[in-house]
This record gives C-alpha cells, structure tokens and sequence, in this order.
C-alpha cells in the first residue's frame, strides 16, 4: 500500500504522511509538535514510528513544528545542502541530518523517493516523487512557475498532491494585500493559481496514468476548494477526461488517507488494508 494522509495545507502550515504498511514519511513539519502528533494519530497512525521527516523548503509554515517534535521523537530529517544551512541554527534538536541531492533516488524503508528542484522563493525548494511496487505519487507544495523539469519529474505519476493557491481575479479584487505582495504571490518564485495547476494537471492526465489529485495550499481569502476545484475539473472536461478524482486538503483538519497504491494477493483480491478503507474517512472535497 502507497498512501497519504494531509494533516494540513495552507499559509498556517503544512505538512502530510506519506507511508505505506510499513514506513511513515512526514513530509514538511508546518504544524505545531503537538497537532503534528495529534493529527497522525487522528489519521490511525503512530507518531513514533515515523521513519523520516523530508523538508520541501525552509518556510516557517513547512517547519514551524520540526525542532519541538524533534525533542520528543527521534527521527532523521533529510533535506538538501541549502535548506539544511537555513535551517540548522533554529533546529539544534534535529540529532539526524540526512543530506539529499536533486535527482537522486533514496529508499526510505520500502518507499523509494526522489526530490527535483521546483521554482519559489526559498534556498533551494523540492518537490517530490514517493514510489511503491510501481504506483507513483508526485508532492508539490509551494511552486512559483511550471519548468520543464518539473512537467518531467511529474509526468507519469499515478496520484498528485499539488498546491493549488489563488483564484486569479479574486486576488487582484484582494483589498486586503497591498500590490507588491500580490505581485510576489503571482511571481515565478510566488504561488500557482488554480489556473496554472488545472493546465499542468490537465497535460499530465491526458498521458492516461493520473487517477487522483489533491489540491493544497489554498489561500483563505483568494481561493476556496468549490473555485479551485472547479478550475482543475473544467480542465480536465475541456480534455475530454473524467476518470481523475479531485479532492481538496483541508487548511485546518486531517484529510486522506488517499490511497495510491494497494497491493493485491494471488487471486487478485485487495489485501487487508488494516482498517484504513478510503470510505471511512470523509474527504473534504
Ligand atoms: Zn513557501
Ligand atoms: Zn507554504
């Protein structure tokens, strides 16, 4: 089983389980220590048990809760050169840095996982791909600009969790942030609209492979899941596709478990999935 559960997303803070029957990845640690532990267990999980925390970039609301749950649970962190110098002196907790390159693959128990440099304004942002018995997930976060190399490193995933931040016209009707904040959320180095995410989603499914996405990092004010949503289905419909399920992460409250990959026995029956069955958790959508 390939699985993820978002146990926030959005400016207050991020973070999500990546696991499978048998390894827990955390991926970013945005939320306080004590909500981290809350919200893993709120999801059926165990917090002991995670086997590494994996940091996309250094922003206070990817880390906020890193160097508390590092105090109380021993666990590596792997992140890359860069981010690790920006965050090493406010996370003197961490007892394990693991360092990570660009490309390279790395096995975190039986989750096989690769980071790939994404456009934002951090040191050196990542996005992710987490693969099991073939069953790719791909995890963006915060991203300014689609690359090629991201469009590359994403292109055959199977499931993708994706931030999906801003409707465009209502943040230029945003009274509330001035001009150049607006400017810098819609830079490169800034945020995707719903639009940008749609357009990029839209050109990988039509590859055929992508069955699922979760949308995360909505803006409070210049966005809502029904807007964002919406924006990603229109997409796809205009592709003549409507196989891909469109779910939206919570900004306040556990979401998932989405399921990516399970395995199946001899007869090609479903294994025991240990409770976790998709339809018992209500998905925020
Ligand atoms: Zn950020
Ligand atoms: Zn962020």
């Amino acid at each position: 089983m390939l699985s993820l559960l978002s146990l926030g997303s959005g400016s207050s803070g991020n973070s999500a389980v990546v696991y499978s029957e048998n390894s827990y990845i955390l991926v970013d640690a945005g939320l306080s220590a004590m909500q981290l532990k809350k919200r893993i267990k709120e999801g059926g999980l165990d917090p002991q048990k995670l086997d590494a925390v994996i940091i996309t970039h250094e922003h206070s609301d990817h880390i906020r809760g890193l160097e508390v749950l590092s105090k109380t649970i021993n666990v590596p962190v792997y992140c890359n050169s860069l981010t690790h110098e920006a965050m090493v002196s406010t996370n003197g907790s961490v007892k394990s840095w693991n360092i990570l390159s660009s490309g390279e693959s790395f096995m975190v128990g039986d989750i096989n996982v690769c980071g790939f440099s994404v456009m934002h304004d951090a040191v050196d942002p990542l996005g992710f791909r987490f693969e099991k018995n073939e069953k790719t997930l791909g995890f963006i976060s915060d991203v300014g600009h689609v690359t090629q190399l991201l469009l590359e490193s994403i292109k055959d995933v199977h499931a993708l969790f994706i931030e999906s931040n801003y409707d465009e016209i209502l943040l230029q009707n945003d009274t509330r942030r001035p001009w150049s904040l607006k400017q810098r959320i819609a830079s490169r180095h800034g945020h995707l609209s719903n639009k940008q995410t749609a357009d990029l989603i839209g050109s990988i499914a039509e590859g055929g492979l992508l069955k699922s996405v979760i949308l995360g990092h909505l803006s409070n004010d210049c966005n809502s899941p029904e807007v964002a949503r919406a924006e990603v289905i229109l997409a796809l419909s205009n592709r003549g596709i409507s196989e891909v399920e469109v779910n939206c992460a919570s900004r306040s409250e556990i979401s998932g478990p989405f399921i990516i990959e399970i395995e199946v026995d001899e007869e090609g029956e479903e294994k025991d999935l240990e409770g976790y069955a998709q339809e018992e958790f209500p998905l925020f959508s």
